[in-house]
């Protein structure tokens, strides 16, 4: 441990200091003693003046203990001059008035000097250079006096006075100076160690504070320490605006899955530090929300400059990001919500993330929460608490769909679809599944399908047993843990045989989640279950993707089908992306073919099956039965 030359400086100074007004007293008692007691045989007004002088030394040095700073550096060697001169003045006083003195006063006087010099090694211990000077001014010349008289008590006396400082300066006083040395050592370590300590205490409270409030990767609030920073600003609040923007950053699993985690969270870290920067610009306060989602609270005195704050926030965080030599452009969708009322905040962030969502739907970078969100959003919790309920009550059923051969215009297969009839409304597949996925209720209502699904094609496989069912399963059933063991469950539960259940994933959802589906996907087919991707041609799958996958079928989106007569640019993706799937050993179903001239086409590009209304819409499962009879 090193210990500062300033702290011990101090600490000498404190010690002098501290020893300072015993000096003063005892100098000026002795110095009364000496020139007015009955010791004085032979009064004269140059003692008297004498003790002036000494008098005035004295009040110099108080007024250096008392007017001059501590910390002022030369404080500490104004102690010095002060004990200096005074010793010296004491020097003087044996040289001006020996002859004066009588012999009992000589010898009284050099006990009262050796008192005074022993005395001064406690006092000024912590400066050696004074105890020293001190010591060798009274002792010295009043000694040496001593000695060069003829008479030899006188000698005597002087010798005694010599061996007296001897002593005092070379053993009393250096190991006394020694000892307050190392006693101002200990005390400064002890000091320092209570400063580290302090020090390491408030660093791991910082830390532990850190920890608990913000989020390790962005240094951002986390929700937790965000909501109550917010709901304390909401507290105190005035007229102002408040808004709460809720930012998704574009495509962000792409960024981590073409340039690597590392780089991902070199995004988030720098995203979060651009908003901490503009956070401390101003009035608001950011949080990251989890993943690549962040919320931001702003307070604002009109909308303009709300916009305005928005508008600059967009602007700093979708600059380039760069690391080494791979580089992003952050794109970012943000859902705004703001009021002059004061709100209600985890509702307010609700309203926040709607619009971001809607914007992402429409492609918009910011959008605002306004009434018909309000609406919507109203309606989707309805059929969201309503989901569970309805399929308990059986409000919901399954469609069948059949897809047929083109060759033979036999049914192959069905595939099902969910309908929901909720209080006199037909709910469409597209809202419910969509709301059922975000609010985690695909699990309950995609095993509700299986079951039903599986169950109604042992009784289809009764009638013929190489008809097959197509079920749609959303990619949230396959990342649920339990989906393998739920389908082996029903297939052996229902006896039917795996090769005629089809499960349909659709394309633009696998390719977010490639490595990990591809592995469900191997274990899936190894229970004979085939596999179709639905909705081809949406997403951006290569064949050399469902080759790798080893695919059984591919469902080539209604988009291609509805103008493939008029539009060659159709005609030719459908002609190859026939041709290559072929190639590597995989069937294509054409979905929605409406009418003969589509199915005329197709035919020609030796497509294997087909479903559309052109043989039949969705129907109920009896009719399902009939047409198979
Ligand atoms: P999808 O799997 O692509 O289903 C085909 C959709 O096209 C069905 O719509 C079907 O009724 C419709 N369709 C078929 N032929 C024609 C046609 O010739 N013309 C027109 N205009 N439309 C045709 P639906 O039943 O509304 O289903 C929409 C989507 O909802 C489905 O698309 C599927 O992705 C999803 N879906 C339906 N049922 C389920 C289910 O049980 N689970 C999951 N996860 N998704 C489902
Ligand atoms: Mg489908
Ligand atoms: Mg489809």
């Amino acid at each position: 441990m090193t210990i500062n030359t300033k702290n011990f400086i101090n600490k000498r100074l404190a010690f002098v200091s501290s020893y300072f007004s015993s000096a003063i007293i005892i100098n000026t008692i002795v110095s009364c003693f000496v020139v007015f007691s009955g010791i004085n045989h032979s009064p004269s007004q140059g003692k008297f003046n004498w003790f002036l002088v000494l008098t005035l030394i004295s009040l110099l040095r108080i007024a250096n203990h008392i007017y001059v700073r501590n910390s002022n550096n030369l404080k500490y060697h104004l102690y010095f001059l002060g004990v200096l001169m005074t010793g010296v003045t004491w020097a003087v006083y044996p040289i001006l008035f020996f002859e004066q003195m009588v012999m009992q006063e000589k010898f009284v006087s050099l006990v009262v000097f050796s008192s005074l010099a022993g005395g001064g090694v406690n006092v000024l211990a912590s400066d050696i250079r004074s105890s020293i000077s001190y010591i060798t001014c009274l002792l010295v010349p009043f000694s040496v006096l001593l000695l060069l008289q003829p008479i030899s008590d006188e000698n005597v006396l002087g010798v005694l006075g010599l061996v007296l400082w001897f002593i005092l300066c070379f053993v009393t006083a250096t190991r006394t100076a020694k000892d307050v040395k190392s006693s101002i050592n200990n005390e400064l370590k002890l000091d320092q160690f209570i400063e580290n300590l302090e020090n390491d205490v408030q660093l791991r409270t910082e830390q532990v504070i850190l920890l608990e409030q913000k989020d390790n990767l962005t240094k951002l609030f986390n929700r937790g320490s965000f909501v109550s920073n917010v709901e304390l600003d909401l507290a105190n609040t005035n007229n102002d605006i408040k808004a709460i923007l809720f930012l998704d950053m574009d495509d962000f699993k792409l960024i981590n899955d073409k340039f690597g985690h590392d780089f991902g969270d070199f995004v988030l870290a720098q995203t979060g530090k651009r908003l901490v920067d503009t956070q401390t610009q101003g009035d608001f306060i950011a949080c990251r929300w989890g993943g690549d989602e962040f919320i931001f609270y702003s307070r604002n005195s009109t909308e303009d400059a709300l916009y305005d704050c928005v508008f600059r926030l967009v602007k700093t965080l979708t600059k380039t990001v760069s690391m080494d030599s791979y580089q992003v452009n952050p794109s970012f969708k943000v859902g705004l919500y703001f009021t002059r009322e004061n709100f209600e905040l985890q509702e307010a962030i609700k309203y926040a993330d709607v619009a971001m969502y809607e914007g992402k739907k429409n492609r918009n970078e910011i959008s605002v929460f306004d009434e018909r969100m309000h609406e919507s959003l109203k309606r989707e919790e309805i059929l969201r608490s309503s989901i569970k309920e309805c399929v308990e009550k059986g409000d919901f059923h399954l469609c069948y769909q059949p897809i047929v051969d083109i060759t033979t215009n036999d049914i192959t297969t069905f595939e099902v679809l969910l309908r929901w009839q909720f209080n006199d409304e037909f709910i469409p597949p597209s809202e419910f599944i969509d709301i059922a996925e975000r609010y985690g209720k695909i699990n309950m209502l995609g095993g509700f399908v299986l079951e039903q699904a599986i169950a109604s094609l042992s009784k289809l496989n009764a009638i013929n047993s190489g008809i097959g069912l197509s079920i749609n399963v959303s990619v949230l059933q396959l990342e649920s843990h339990n989906f393998l063991g739920l389908l082996t469950g029903f297939l052996s539960k229902y006896a039917v045989k795996p090769k005629n259940v089809h499960l349909e994933i659709t394309e633009t959802v696998m390719i977010k989640n490639l490595p990990y589906l591809s592995k469900v996907i191997t274990e899936i087919k190894n229970t004979g279950v085939r596999i179709s991707i639905d909705d081809f041609g949406t997403g951006f799958s290569s064949i050399s993707v469902l080759k790798e996958l080893s695919v059984d079928y591919i469902k080539i989106d209604k988009s291609y089908i509805d103008n493939i007569c008029e539009c060659s640019k159709d005609k030719s993706i459908v002609s190859a992306v026939t041709n290559m799937s072929h190639m590597i050993g995989c069937q294509v179903i054409a979905e929605g073919v409406e009418n003969t001239e589509q199915l005329k086409v197709l035919k020609s590009f030796y497509i294997d099956k087909y479903q559309g209304f052109l043989f039949s819409k969705p129907v109920k499962f009896d009719q399902a039965l009939k047409l198979i009879n």
